[in-house]
């Protein structure tokens, strides 16, 4: 459930823009001043935040400013009065939206609706960028080509990556030496095999706990190997 903080002052105001985002399915949690709300603002995951400009104690400018100094999410700021929407402006302190009161809560909901959904988007698209392969202990980024084991990377060689990202993403399946060959080396298979059983070998030795009882490249004898979900 996406989490919004308004830092408003007026309790009204608060509680009419709480009980609409609530009903849009949205967590909601309020501060009174400046000061608490931007504590708040920094101590916790929002996915956007509503802020008032006329605050007790620190201002909404003065606010906005330093959750921009630290964090990337949505900020819309509410104002009742027209000429400090464009003192916000001016001053460039990197809020997404501008709201002048008295405004219908339903426009606010859409409003912030539309901002979440282009944040998404954004975030989205960057957390896409890599292609990861994850089981078990094991996470292979594609993308980067580095390996973790419980947590910790460890260098593979060109050939080994390639061999235990196409079992890692082919799972529960038995492979021969030649399939293997084949897949990996991009030859016919009349290349020298063994190859494919020392990669194994020295991909065990990177991967497994123990090499003589792997958990996750299994020998089956007389067929191949098969990775082990
Ligand atoms: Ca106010």
């Amino acid at each position: 459930m996406s989490k919004i903080l308004i830092i408003e002052d007026e309790e009204a105001i608060a509680d009419l823009e709480k009980d609409y985002l609530e009903l849009s399915d949205f967590q909601v949690n309020i501060e009174n001043t400046g000061d608490k709300g931007l504590a708040e603002a920094l101590a916790n995951d929002y996915d956007l935040i509503i802020l008032d400009l006329m605050l007790p104690g620190m201002d909404g400018f003065e606010v906005c400013k330093k959750i921009r100094e630290q964090k990337n999410i949505p900020i819309l700021m509410v104002s009742a009065k027209k000429d400090d929407i464009d003192k916000i402006r001016g001053l460039g302190l990197g809020a997404d939206d501008y709201m002048t009161k008295p405004f219908s809560p339903s426009e606010l909901v859409a409003r912030v609706k539309a901002h979440m959904a282009r944040y998404d988007r954004l975030v989205g698209s960057v957390s896409k960028t890599n292609d990861i392969v994850e089981i078990r202990g094991i996470k292979i980024d594609k993308t980067a080509r580095r390996v973790w084991i419980d947590g910790e990377e460890r260098a593979f060689t060109t050939k080994e990556f390639d061999l235990l990202t196409f079992l890692a993403e082919n799972p529960n399946h038995v492979y021969t030496k030649e399939e293997l060959f084949r897949e990996i080396w991009e030859m016919d298979s009349i290349g020298d095999i063994a190859t494919v059983t020392v990669h194994i070998k020295k991909i065990r030795e990177k991967i497994e706990f123990d090499t003589s009882n792997p958990q996750y490249i299994e020998t089956i004898w007389g067929v191949g190997y098969r990775f082990k979900v």
